[in-house]
């Protein structure tokens, strides 16, 4: 067999759905080893049992995808170390929060010419400007990281519905292939673009848009002002994008990454099903309280992502020149009603 060994690090919804393809690629295919570790966040389960256990047992994720078979080929692992142990691609798949932390765990103990990727939808600016997790993992761990991004709802990808995703890479058209042949199959297409910004951005930036679209959801305003929304959001994020890193492709944004993500993550994902909540209860009942109450567990990203990129646009003074990204953030922080995305958001956003 071929000498690629998979570690997947993390095993939420996405986490779980992206191993289950990761795995039957390594069944399948000779350019991989047939195991693929996992590393599990140890938890208890209300059973009282250890999650990783009744993971390897029931090859299932029972808390974050169940239900679904993961392959007899994952094996869930507790420790990081030895989950990451010999591999040579190394998926990264944790809410992003988590990354800095994961990674300092991980300096020195993963193989130095082990190639990554990352499917963390999220980013953090810092005094020195954006902070992308595919460049923080490649400046903590010292290895070349793509990403890969797409119209991937996870329980729709986990029950194996046709959908596309892309892949954003540096410079290493051939590692971008490894990647297309560790995640594509026929039901779940990927093509790879050189443009590793790009293809971040947009699966970072959606989450606020989708947050939005979630809002207009809540408020029952119908299917042409969402779309309104989406098309507003779909500006900011390339906007922003390009402000951001002048080499990011407009063609980019027509990817599975761009505008498909978009549309998936506004008619189906949780930011916008926690956003219709936080609406329909006017506000009165905050994020992270129904994040709790509806997500149990999972990770929501878009009002986060909206506080971090409003930070950044205030010291900048562009807030008016985004209007939707700085409305959504105003309205997740109480100081403007749910009822204002339309009117605030349309505003003719401010030249830079
Ligand atoms: P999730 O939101 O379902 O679950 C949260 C995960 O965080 C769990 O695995 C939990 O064990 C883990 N966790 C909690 N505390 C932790 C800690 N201290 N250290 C490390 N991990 C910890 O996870 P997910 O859906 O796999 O999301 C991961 C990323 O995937 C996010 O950036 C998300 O935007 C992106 N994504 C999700 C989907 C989807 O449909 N779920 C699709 C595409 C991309
Ligand atoms: P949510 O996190 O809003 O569910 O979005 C999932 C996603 O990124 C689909 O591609």
């Amino acid at each position: 067999r071929g000498m690629d060994r998979i570690a997947v690090i993390g095993s939420g919804n996405w986490g779980s759905a992206a191993a289950r393809l990761a795995a039957s690629n390594a069944r399948r295919l000779p350019d991989f080893q047939d195991e693929v570790r996992m590393w599990v966040h140890e938890e208890k389960l209300d059973t009282g049992e250890q999650l990783s256990v009744v993971m390897n047992n029931t090859k299932e994720n029972p808390k974050y995808l169940p239900n679904v078979k993961l392959g007899p080929n994952v094996v869930a692992d507790p420790n990081l170390e030895s989950a990451v142990k010999d591999a040579t691609m190394l998926v990264f798949i944790i809410p992003n929060e988590f990354i800095h932390g994961t990674c300092k765990q991980l300096k020195g103990k993963i193989r130095p010419n082990a190639k990554g990727i990352s499917l963390i939808k999220g980013m953090e600016f810092t005094d020195d400007g954006p902070s992308l997790i595919s460049k923080k993992i490649t400046d903590l761990l010292e290895i070349d990281c793509s990403v890969l991004m797409g119209a991937n709802i996870a329980n729709e990808v986990a029950a194996e519905k046709f959908s596309e995703a892309t892949i954003g890479y540096k410079d290493d058209k051939q590692t971008a292939d490894k990647w297309v042949k560790v995640f594509g199959a026929p039901y779940f297409r990927v093509t790879s673009i050189q443009d590793l910004e790009g293809v971040e951005l947009c699966g970072t930036l959606k989450n606020i848009v989708a947050t939005a679209a979630g809002l207009v959801d809540g408020l029952g305003m119908g299917n042409n002002t969402k779309a309104a929304i989406m098309r507003i959001g779909l500006k900011e994020m390339i906007k922003l994008s390009k402000l951001l890193f002048p080499s990011v492709q407009d063609a980019t944004f027509i990817e599975s990454c761009g505008v498909a993500d978009l549309i998936a993550s506004c008619l189906g994902g949780r930011n916008r099903k926690v956003a219709e909540a936080f609406a329909k209860h006017g506000g009165k009942k905050s994020f992270s309280e129904l994040e709790g109450e509806l997500l149990k567990g999972q990770k929501l990203k878009g009002v986060v992502t909206a506080a971090e990129v409003f930070s950044f646009l205030k010291a900048k003074k562009w807030e008016e020149s985004f209007p939707l990204f700085s409305t959504v953030h105003s309205i997740a922080t109480g100081q403007i009603p749910p009822s204002a995305i339309v009117e605030y958001a349309e505003r003719t956003p401010k030249e830079i």
